[in-house]
């Protein structure tokens, strides 16, 4: 067999690459990194995590997140499998030390006798005789890419802003200020009970913080940035803070679920840190993304009680994303329309997260697979969470209005017969995922011999 060629070793790229290996098809995958870096990524390793170490929560049955890890587990995913081997503890959620974590990607994919790893960077459209390519290049694709592959479509560029949160050595942080504890005490799957780190503010250190975050010196949008759009699910806390007194106090800085262990008393607002690596040398701070200068960052978090001597391993930072409009120019095998010869997975395809995005990685890599061998492997079922997200990329998602998208109940069907008990009902339409999962696999495995 010819060999596929994957561009960007990413979340979705490396995800691709497996599936395609392991049908069964040879594979050269190409990642710019080290030659070429991007405005995110600080190593060369493949499914580097560029800002949280968290894939969201991991229950399957009562989240959507959790269900598509659930059913990626079930189709053989690398990310998935590697993330499970080096988690984290996290309360409910699957958290994974980042650097392990690549590292396992990378040795699974070095070791594999099917792909070949060929760094550089694919700049403009990919030479006319790789008659089959996946495109994973990312939100930060780079620019040379991004412009050809929008020549192709006739769009107008499709982006949004991203921010990135701070990392804090854990050492530095004053623990007879701050203290472990996990929002209302539910134990995370390491059951060390060390997974989140919180630092408490009185009503005044609350106000003077707010005030320091509106005040603080801001990264200058450039000209041709000013009209692009914050995706809402990542807002910079100094954008929060700008939208009311009290929305930072209700959103990732509150205090229920929290006690202060040292005198029992109950904090005005928090400022939670999250595990960041195995070893607990690193927590980083929950939600704090922001596009404060560097300087600034510093000064107006040691102001946080507990953070005074803080030494940061990565501050925060804001970075532009750029996204296909997918409903509009790729088809329901996610080739682009204009050129089908290239199919494209990951963030780039307009969904939004690490798990989404190795998602799409997994169905077009094995899409990609079936093709090379003759024969058509239909998108997921869209009662399953995998399908679902391809549904909403390809088709069901609006065009005009198109915004990168989350994987949420939201985007499946109905069921037919609706529990009549609030709480039944997203297992229920868990429990069919599952089932309509198998029956796809099932189906890929034949069309795989
Ligand atoms: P990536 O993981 O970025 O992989 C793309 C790869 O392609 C990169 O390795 C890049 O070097 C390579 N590449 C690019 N262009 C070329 C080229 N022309 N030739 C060869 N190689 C190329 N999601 C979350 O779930 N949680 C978060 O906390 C989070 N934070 C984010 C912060 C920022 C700043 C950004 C930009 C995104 C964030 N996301 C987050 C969204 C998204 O989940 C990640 O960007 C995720 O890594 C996307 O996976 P991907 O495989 O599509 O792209």
């Amino acid at each position: 067999l010819r060999p596929v060629h994957v561009i960007g070793g990413g979340l979705a790229g490396s995800e691709a690459t497996w599936q395609l290996a392991e049908a069964g098809v040879p594979v050269v995958l190409h990642e710019m990194r080290p030659v070429r870096k991007t405005d995110a990524h600080q190593t060369q390793g493949l499914a580097e995590l560029v800002c949280s170490n968290s894939f969201r929560s991991d229950e399957p049955l009562t989240n959507a997140v959790g269900l598509l890890h659930e059913e990626m587990r079930r189709s053989g995913s690398l990310i998935l499998k590697a993330a499970d081997h080096h988690k984290v503890p996290a309360g409910g959620a699957l958290a994974v030390d980042r650097e392990a974590f690549s590292a396992a990607v990378e040795t699974a994919l070095v070791e594999h006798p099917l792909v070949t790893i060929v760094r550089e960077e694919i700049a403009g459209l990919p030479p006319g005789d790789w008659d089959s390519v996946v495109v994973a290049t990312g939100p930060l694709t780079s620019p040379a890419l991004a412009e050809a592959v929008l020549g192709l479509t006739g769009e107008a560029s499709l982006a949004f802003f991203d921010a990135i949160a701070p990392i804090v050595h854990t050492e530095t942080i004053d623990l007879d200020i701050a203290w472990f504890q996990s929002r209302y005490d539910k134990p995370g799957p390491g059951g060390t009970g060390r997974d989140y780190i919180n630092c408490p503010l009185d009503r005044d250190q609350y106000e003077a913080f707010i005030q320091a975050l509106i005040d603080g010196e801001k990264t200058e949008f450039k000209e041709w940035e000013q009209n692009t759009p914050y995706f809402e699910g990542c807002l910079p806390i100094e954008v929060m803070a700008g939208r009311g007194p009290q929305t930072l106090r209700w959103g990732p800085m509150k205090p229920i679920g929290l006690t202060n262990k040292h005198n029992g008393s109950k904090p005005w607002a928090v400022v939670q840190l999250r595990q960041d690596n195995a070893l607990g040398t690193l927590y980083n701070m929950v939600g704090f993304q922001t596009k404060l200068k560097y300087a600034e960052q510093v000064r107006i978090f040691r102001t946080i009680p507990g953070l005074e001597k803080a030494e940061f391993a990565r501050l925060g930072g804001l970075h532009r994303n750029t996204f296909l409009n997918s409903p509009k120019v790729l088809d329901g095998q996610l080739r682009l329309k204009a050129l089908p010869r290239l199919r494209f997975a990951g963030q780039v395809t307009g969904v939004e997260g690490y798990v989404e995005s190795a998602a799409i990685g997994l169905v077009a890599g094995r899409m990609a697979a079936a093709e090379r061998k003759g024969e058509l492997l239909a998108a997921p079922p869209p009662t399953t969470a995998l399908g679902a997200l391809v549904a909403h990329i390809t088709g069901g998602a609006e065009a005009e209005t198109f915004q990168p998208m989350n994987v949420n109940f939201g985007l499946f069907p109905p069921l037919a017969d609706v529990p009549k008990a609030k709480t039944e009902r997203k297992p229920a339409m868990a429990r069919r995922a599952l089932a309509d999962l198998d029956g796809w696999l099932g189906r890929v495995s034949t069309a795989a011999e």
